[in-house]
Protein backbone atom coordinates (compact mmCIF):
# COMPACT_ATOMS: atom_id res chain seq x y z
CA UNK A 1 0.00 0.00 0.00
CA UNK A 2 1.29 3.60 -1.15
CA UNK A 3 1.49 5.77 2.41
CA UNK A 4 1.63 9.10 1.11
CA UNK A 5 3.40 11.12 4.13
CA UNK A 6 1.61 14.69 4.87
CA UNK A 7 2.49 17.96 2.94
CA UNK A 8 1.30 20.85 4.86
CA UNK A 9 -0.93 23.04 2.95
CA UNK A 10 0.28 25.46 4.37
CA UNK A 11 3.29 25.09 3.44
CA UNK A 12 3.77 28.15 1.07
CA UNK A 13 6.69 26.34 -1.20
CA UNK A 14 3.58 23.55 -2.37
CA UNK A 15 1.95 26.43 -3.77
CA UNK A 16 2.14 27.84 -7.08
CA UNK A 17 -0.36 31.19 -7.04
CA UNK A 18 -0.28 32.71 -3.43
CA UNK A 19 -2.16 35.81 -1.86
CA UNK A 20 -0.37 37.47 0.93
CA UNK A 21 -2.92 39.22 2.91
CA UNK A 22 -1.75 41.88 5.51
CA UNK A 23 -4.17 41.85 8.28
CA UNK A 24 -1.97 44.57 10.00
CA UNK A 25 -2.49 47.02 7.06
CA UNK A 26 -6.51 46.15 7.53
CA UNK A 27 -6.34 47.15 11.03
CA UNK A 28 -4.83 50.21 9.70
CA UNK A 29 -7.45 50.93 7.13
CA UNK A 30 -9.72 50.25 9.29
CA UNK A 31 -8.78 52.80 12.23
CA UNK A 32 -8.33 55.23 9.49
CA UNK A 33 -12.07 54.79 8.55
CA UNK A 34 -12.74 54.87 12.13
CA UNK A 35 -11.12 58.58 11.87
CA UNK A 36 -12.57 59.92 8.79
CA UNK A 37 -16.17 58.93 10.12
CA UNK A 38 -15.59 61.43 13.33
CA UNK A 39 -17.73 59.52 15.71
CA UNK A 40 -19.80 57.09 13.37
CA UNK A 41 -19.96 53.50 14.18
CA UNK A 42 -17.21 51.43 11.36
CA UNK A 43 -19.20 48.32 10.15
CA UNK A 44 -17.46 45.67 8.07
CA UNK A 45 -18.24 44.83 4.52
CA UNK A 46 -17.42 41.22 4.02
CA UNK A 47 -19.94 39.96 1.39
CA UNK A 48 -18.28 37.72 -0.97
CA UNK A 49 -15.43 36.03 0.64
CA UNK A 50 -14.58 39.73 1.96
CA UNK A 51 -13.81 40.59 -1.20
CA UNK A 52 -11.89 37.49 -2.52
CA UNK A 53 -9.31 37.95 0.52
CA UNK A 54 -11.47 35.29 2.67
CA UNK A 55 -14.27 35.95 4.79
CA UNK A 56 -13.57 34.33 8.05
CA UNK A 57 -9.95 35.40 8.86
CA UNK A 58 -10.87 39.04 7.63
CA UNK A 59 -13.94 39.48 9.63
CA UNK A 60 -11.94 38.43 12.70
CA UNK A 61 -9.18 40.63 12.10
CA UNK A 62 -11.61 43.63 11.43
CA UNK A 63 -13.18 42.38 15.11
CA UNK A 64 -10.44 42.40 17.04
CA UNK A 65 -10.00 46.27 15.81
CA UNK A 66 -13.67 46.65 17.78
CA UNK A 67 -16.17 46.05 14.35
CA UNK A 68 -19.10 44.62 16.09
CA UNK A 69 -21.37 45.01 12.45
CA UNK A 70 -20.73 43.23 9.30
CA UNK A 71 -22.35 42.93 6.25
CA UNK A 72 -22.83 40.23 4.06
CA UNK A 73 -25.05 39.81 0.86
CA UNK A 74 -27.14 36.74 1.47
CA UNK A 75 -27.66 34.19 4.32
CA UNK A 76 -25.16 31.82 3.27
CA UNK A 77 -22.01 33.79 3.47
CA UNK A 78 -24.35 35.24 6.57
CA UNK A 79 -24.36 31.38 8.26
CA UNK A 80 -20.65 31.16 7.33
CA UNK A 81 -19.57 34.43 9.04
CA UNK A 82 -21.45 33.47 12.26
CA UNK A 83 -20.07 30.82 12.79
CA UNK A 84 -16.60 32.64 12.95
CA UNK A 85 -18.07 34.93 14.41
CA UNK A 86 -20.75 34.60 17.50
CA UNK A 87 -22.23 37.45 19.08
CA UNK A 88 -21.96 40.06 16.35
CA UNK A 89 -24.25 41.75 14.65
CA UNK A 90 -24.90 40.56 11.08
CA UNK A 91 -26.84 42.51 8.40
CA UNK A 92 -27.70 40.63 4.62
CA UNK A 93 -28.12 42.97 2.11
CA UNK A 94 -29.77 40.96 -0.20
CA UNK A 95 -33.71 41.03 0.90
CA UNK A 96 -35.29 38.51 1.73
CA UNK A 97 -36.99 34.92 0.82
CA UNK A 98 -39.35 32.66 2.97
CA UNK A 99 -36.60 29.94 3.29
CA UNK A 100 -33.97 33.07 3.71
CA UNK A 101 -35.87 34.25 6.92
CA UNK A 102 -35.87 31.13 8.42
CA UNK A 103 -32.63 30.96 8.43
CA UNK A 104 -31.93 34.56 9.30
CA UNK A 105 -33.78 33.49 12.42
CA UNK A 106 -32.05 30.82 13.25
CA UNK A 107 -28.44 32.02 12.73
CA UNK A 108 -29.17 35.26 14.54
CA UNK A 109 -29.15 37.34 11.22
CA UNK A 110 -30.47 40.41 10.40
CA UNK A 111 -31.67 40.89 6.57
CA UNK A 112 -32.63 44.66 4.97
CA UNK A 113 -35.86 44.58 4.18
CA UNK A 114 -36.13 46.62 0.62
CA UNK A 115 -39.89 45.94 0.23
CA UNK A 116 -43.20 45.55 1.81
CA UNK A 117 -43.30 41.97 0.22
CA UNK A 118 -39.69 42.17 2.61
CA UNK A 119 -41.57 43.27 5.71
CA UNK A 120 -44.82 40.69 4.91
CA UNK A 121 -42.27 37.98 4.82
CA UNK A 122 -40.80 38.42 8.16
CA UNK A 123 -43.70 39.90 9.74
CA UNK A 124 -45.38 36.57 9.11
CA UNK A 125 -42.61 34.54 10.45
CA UNK A 126 -42.16 36.55 13.74
CA UNK A 127 -45.98 35.94 14.53
CA UNK A 128 -45.59 31.96 13.84
CA UNK A 129 -42.20 32.20 15.72
CA UNK A 130 -44.15 34.27 18.04
CA UNK A 131 -41.44 36.49 18.67
CA UNK A 132 -39.73 39.31 17.08
CA UNK A 133 -36.88 39.43 14.89
CA UNK A 134 -34.38 42.63 14.23
CA UNK A 135 -34.09 44.07 10.44
CA UNK A 136 -32.54 46.91 8.95
CA UNK A 137 -34.89 48.99 6.60
CA UNK A 138 -33.53 50.13 3.37
CA UNK A 139 -34.63 52.91 1.23
CA UNK A 140 -34.05 53.62 -2.21
CA UNK A 141 -32.69 57.27 -2.35
CA UNK A 142 -31.54 57.04 -6.11
CA UNK A 143 -29.73 53.81 -6.94
CA UNK A 144 -33.09 51.76 -8.64
CA UNK A 145 -31.99 48.73 -6.84
CA UNK A 146 -33.27 47.12 -3.82
CA UNK A 147 -35.03 49.08 -1.60
CA UNK A 148 -38.01 50.69 -0.43
CA UNK A 149 -39.55 52.92 -3.63
CA UNK A 150 -41.46 56.32 -3.01
CA UNK A 151 -44.68 54.55 -2.47
CA UNK A 152 -43.69 51.83 -0.69
CA UNK A 153 -41.67 54.37 1.92
CA UNK A 154 -44.72 56.53 2.02
CA UNK A 155 -46.88 53.95 3.04
CA UNK A 156 -44.15 52.34 5.36
CA UNK A 157 -43.62 55.69 7.36
CA UNK A 158 -48.06 56.55 7.30
CA UNK A 159 -48.10 52.96 8.97
CA UNK A 160 -45.77 51.38 11.14
CA UNK A 161 -47.99 48.54 12.23
CA UNK A 162 -47.03 46.80 8.89
CA UNK A 163 -43.57 46.52 11.09
CA UNK A 164 -45.51 44.53 14.04
CA UNK A 165 -43.33 41.72 15.24
CA UNK A 166 -40.00 43.89 13.09
CA UNK A 167 -37.41 45.08 15.82
CA UNK A 168 -35.81 47.52 13.12
CA UNK A 169 -32.11 48.00 14.47
CA UNK A 170 -31.18 50.36 11.22
CA UNK A 171 -32.12 52.79 8.45
CA UNK A 172 -30.19 52.69 5.49
CA UNK A 173 -29.76 53.93 2.13
CA UNK A 174 -26.95 53.32 -0.58
CA UNK A 175 -25.35 55.68 -2.66
CA UNK A 176 -25.28 55.60 -6.40
CA UNK A 177 -22.14 58.12 -7.57
CA UNK A 178 -20.36 58.34 -3.75
CA UNK A 179 -16.80 58.11 -5.99
CA UNK A 180 -17.95 60.84 -8.34
CA UNK A 181 -18.06 63.31 -5.07
CA UNK A 182 -19.22 66.44 -7.67
CA UNK A 183 -21.95 64.41 -8.94
CA UNK A 184 -25.24 66.25 -7.51
CA UNK A 185 -26.88 63.30 -6.83
CA UNK A 186 -24.96 62.37 -4.41
CA UNK A 187 -26.59 65.96 -2.08
CA UNK A 188 -29.83 64.65 -3.50
CA UNK A 189 -29.96 60.86 -1.96
CA UNK A 190 -28.74 63.01 1.19
CA UNK A 191 -31.53 64.92 1.50
CA UNK A 192 -34.00 62.18 0.77
CA UNK A 193 -31.96 59.79 3.40
CA UNK A 194 -32.42 62.99 5.80
CA UNK A 195 -36.30 63.03 5.28
CA UNK A 196 -37.03 59.44 5.91
CA UNK A 197 -34.55 58.48 8.59
CA UNK A 198 -36.43 61.93 10.55
CA UNK A 199 -39.62 59.07 10.72
CA UNK A 200 -37.45 57.06 12.56
CA UNK A 201 -36.00 59.28 14.66
CA UNK A 202 -34.90 56.64 17.37
CA UNK A 203 -33.09 54.13 14.78
CA UNK A 204 -29.41 54.60 14.09
CA UNK A 205 -28.64 55.38 10.35
CA UNK A 206 -26.05 54.06 7.67
CA UNK A 207 -25.92 55.69 4.49
CA UNK A 208 -22.17 56.00 3.39
CA UNK A 209 -19.99 52.75 1.58
CA UNK A 210 -16.16 53.91 1.59
CA UNK A 211 -16.56 56.67 -0.99
CA UNK A 212 -19.16 58.17 0.63
CA UNK A 213 -16.86 58.56 3.65
CA UNK A 214 -15.09 60.47 1.92
CA UNK A 215 -18.02 63.01 1.34
CA UNK A 216 -18.56 64.78 4.15
CA UNK A 217 -19.30 64.11 7.52
CA UNK A 218 -22.58 64.32 7.52
CA UNK A 219 -23.05 61.24 5.53
CA UNK A 220 -22.05 59.16 8.15
CA UNK A 221 -24.70 59.10 10.51
CA UNK A 222 -24.32 56.48 12.90
CA UNK A 223 -22.50 53.48 11.37
CA UNK A 224 -20.69 53.55 7.58
CA UNK A 225 -20.11 50.33 5.51
CA UNK A 226 -16.89 50.87 4.15
CA UNK A 227 -15.49 47.64 1.96
CA UNK A 228 -13.52 48.23 -0.86
CA UNK A 229 -11.44 50.84 0.77
CA UNK A 230 -10.71 48.53 3.77
CA UNK A 231 -8.80 46.28 1.42
CA UNK A 232 -7.07 48.95 0.19
CA UNK A 233 -8.82 49.88 -3.12
CA UNK A 234 -8.57 53.49 -4.02
CA UNK A 235 -12.43 54.83 -2.90
CA UNK A 236 -12.01 57.75 -5.51
CA UNK A 237 -10.19 57.16 -8.80
CA UNK A 238 -7.56 59.70 -9.31
CA UNK A 239 -7.55 61.10 -5.43
CA UNK A 240 -4.89 60.06 -2.65
CA UNK A 241 -6.20 57.02 -1.09
CA UNK A 242 -6.47 57.28 2.93
CA UNK A 243 -5.91 53.97 2.89
CA UNK A 244 -3.12 51.03 2.37
CA UNK A 245 -2.49 48.49 0.28
CA UNK A 246 -3.81 45.32 1.96
CA UNK A 247 -3.16 42.26 -1.16
CA UNK A 248 -0.21 41.18 -3.04
CA UNK A 249 -0.81 38.46 -5.67
CA UNK A 250 1.86 35.90 -7.03
CA UNK A 251 2.24 33.08 -9.57
CA UNK A 252 5.25 31.13 -9.87
CA UNK A 253 7.06 30.66 -12.52
CA UNK A 254 7.13 27.48 -13.85
CA UNK A 255 9.07 27.07 -16.71
CA UNK A 256 11.73 29.19 -18.68
CA UNK A 257 12.18 28.92 -22.31
CA UNK A 258 14.25 30.54 -25.46
CA UNK A 259 12.76 30.91 -28.59
CA UNK A 260 13.84 32.03 -31.87
CA UNK A 261 12.57 34.89 -34.41
CA UNK A 262 9.74 33.99 -36.04
CA UNK A 263 8.29 31.68 -32.97
CA UNK A 264 4.93 32.65 -31.93
CA UNK A 265 3.71 32.21 -28.55
CA UNK A 266 0.32 31.24 -26.77
CA UNK A 267 -3.08 30.04 -28.34
CA UNK A 268 -4.22 31.85 -32.10
CA UNK A 269 -0.37 32.66 -32.13
CA UNK A 270 -1.38 36.43 -31.74
CA UNK A 271 2.17 36.86 -30.50
CA UNK A 272 5.62 36.50 -32.85
CA UNK A 273 9.23 36.81 -31.44
CA UNK A 274 10.84 40.00 -34.22
CA UNK A 275 14.15 38.27 -32.72
CA UNK A 276 15.23 35.36 -30.41
CA UNK A 277 13.55 35.86 -27.28
CA UNK A 278 12.85 34.75 -23.77
CA UNK A 279 9.59 33.80 -22.07
CA UNK A 280 8.61 32.90 -18.51
CA UNK A 281 5.61 30.68 -18.02
CA UNK A 282 3.57 31.36 -15.04
CA UNK A 283 1.33 29.51 -12.90
CA UNK A 284 -2.10 31.68 -13.26
CA UNK A 285 -4.70 32.03 -15.94
CA UNK A 286 -8.16 33.24 -16.66
CA UNK A 287 -9.60 30.55 -13.85
CA UNK A 288 -7.79 32.21 -11.48
CA UNK A 289 -8.98 35.37 -12.55
CA UNK A 290 -6.24 37.18 -14.03
CA UNK A 291 -8.28 39.17 -17.13
CA UNK A 292 -8.21 38.00 -20.36
CA UNK A 293 -8.86 41.11 -21.92
CA UNK A 294 -4.96 41.37 -20.78
CA UNK A 295 -3.61 39.29 -23.44
CA UNK A 296 -1.03 40.93 -25.68
CA UNK A 297 -3.41 41.41 -28.47
CA UNK A 298 -6.00 43.51 -26.31
CA UNK A 299 -4.50 45.24 -23.39
CA UNK A 300 -1.20 43.55 -22.85
CA UNK A 301 -1.06 43.60 -18.96
CA UNK A 302 2.10 43.14 -17.21
CA UNK A 303 3.94 41.35 -14.24
CA UNK A 304 6.95 42.22 -11.90
CA UNK A 305 9.41 39.66 -11.80
CA UNK A 306 13.29 39.62 -10.93
CA UNK A 307 13.31 43.38 -10.14
CA UNK A 308 12.07 44.46 -13.95
CA UNK A 309 8.48 44.40 -15.82
CA UNK A 310 7.68 41.65 -18.05
CA UNK A 311 5.13 42.06 -20.58
CA UNK A 312 2.45 39.45 -20.98
CA UNK A 313 3.24 37.41 -24.65
CA UNK A 314 0.19 36.27 -26.33
CA UNK A 315 -3.38 34.95 -24.83
CA UNK A 316 -4.16 34.56 -21.39
CA UNK A 317 -4.73 31.01 -21.17
CA UNK A 318 -6.74 28.77 -18.38
CA UNK A 319 -4.05 28.39 -16.17
CA UNK A 320 -1.18 29.53 -17.66
CA UNK A 321 0.11 33.02 -18.16
CA UNK A 322 3.38 33.35 -20.89
CA UNK A 323 5.72 36.77 -20.31
CA UNK A 324 8.12 37.91 -22.26
CA UNK A 325 11.19 38.20 -20.10
CA UNK A 326 14.39 38.88 -22.78
CA UNK A 327 15.44 42.16 -21.22
CA UNK A 328 15.56 40.55 -17.99
CA UNK A 329 19.37 40.14 -16.98
CA UNK A 330 19.99 36.00 -16.91
CA UNK A 331 20.59 35.29 -13.45
CA UNK A 332 18.05 38.36 -11.72
CA UNK A 333 15.19 35.64 -11.51
CA UNK A 334 15.15 31.77 -11.67
CA UNK A 335 12.84 29.23 -12.21
CA UNK A 336 10.08 28.96 -9.26
CA UNK A 337 10.42 32.48 -8.55
CA UNK A 338 7.63 34.52 -7.84
CA UNK A 339 6.21 37.07 -10.15
CA UNK A 340 4.10 39.93 -8.62
CA UNK A 341 1.07 39.77 -10.53
CA UNK A 342 -0.62 42.46 -7.81
CA UNK A 343 1.18 44.49 -5.20
CA UNK A 344 3.68 47.42 -4.66
CA UNK A 345 4.67 47.66 -8.58
CA UNK A 346 1.52 46.50 -10.40
CA UNK A 347 -1.14 48.05 -8.44
CA UNK A 348 -4.59 47.13 -8.09
CA UNK A 349 -5.94 50.49 -10.02
CA UNK A 350 -3.26 49.72 -13.05
CA UNK A 351 -4.67 46.03 -13.79
CA UNK A 352 -8.41 47.26 -12.95
CA UNK A 353 -8.03 50.57 -15.23
CA UNK A 354 -6.07 47.90 -18.07
CA UNK A 355 -8.72 45.67 -17.93
CA UNK A 356 -11.36 47.82 -18.01
CA UNK A 357 -13.16 46.99 -14.95
CA UNK A 358 -13.17 48.53 -10.99
CA UNK A 359 -10.54 47.41 -8.77
CA UNK A 360 -13.72 45.51 -6.75
CA UNK A 361 -14.06 43.44 -10.22
CA UNK A 362 -10.29 42.70 -9.61
CA UNK A 363 -10.49 41.48 -6.31
CA UNK A 364 -13.83 39.18 -5.89
CA UNK A 365 -12.46 37.37 -9.27
CA UNK A 366 -9.48 35.92 -7.75
CA UNK A 367 -10.40 32.37 -7.59
CA UNK A 368 -10.14 29.42 -5.34
CA UNK A 369 -6.81 28.52 -6.53
CA UNK A 370 -4.95 30.65 -5.04
CA UNK A 371 -3.40 30.05 -1.60
CA UNK A 372 -4.43 32.68 0.81
CA UNK A 373 -1.40 33.53 3.13
CA UNK A 374 -1.87 36.22 6.24
CA UNK A 375 0.76 38.42 7.70
CA UNK A 376 0.72 40.60 10.09
CA UNK A 377 0.04 40.33 14.07
CA UNK A 378 -3.37 38.83 13.80
CA UNK A 379 -2.06 36.52 11.23
CA UNK A 380 -0.77 34.21 14.01
CA UNK A 381 -4.09 33.10 14.71
CA UNK A 382 -5.04 32.47 11.67
CA UNK A 383 -2.34 29.84 10.32
C1 LIG B 1 -21.04 46.62 -1.16
C2 LIG B 1 -21.81 47.58 -0.36
C3 LIG B 1 -21.14 48.48 0.49
C4 LIG B 1 -19.65 48.64 0.50
O1 LIG B 1 -19.26 49.40 -0.61
P1 LIG B 1 -17.74 49.84 -0.87
O2 LIG B 1 -17.83 50.71 -2.05
O3 LIG B 1 -17.00 48.57 -1.11
O4 LIG B 1 -17.27 50.53 0.34
C5 LIG B 1 -21.92 49.28 1.31
N1 LIG B 1 -23.27 49.22 1.28
C6 LIG B 1 -23.94 48.38 0.45
C7 LIG B 1 -25.42 48.39 0.45
C8 LIG B 1 -23.23 47.54 -0.40
O5 LIG B 1 -23.89 46.73 -1.24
Amino acid sequence: MTVFPPLASADLAAHDALLTIDLDALAVNYGRYRALAVGADVAGVVKANAYGLGLAPVARALAREGCRTFFVANVHEGEKLRAALPGTTIYTLNGLTEEAAKICARFDLRPCLGSLRDVDILAHLAKSLSRTLPAALHFDTGLSRLGFDRTETAKLIADKTLLNGIDVSLVMSHLARSDEPDEALNGLQLSRFKAIRAAFPDVPASLANSAGVLLARDYAFDLVRPGFAIYGGTPVDGRVSPVLPVLKAEARVLHIRDIEAGDSAGYNSTWTAKAPARLAILAVGYADGYPRVLSSDKNAGRVWLGGHYAPVAGRVSMDLLIVDVSHIPVGAFQCGDMAELIGPHVTLDEMAAKAKTNGYEVLTRLGERYKRHYTGKAATAES
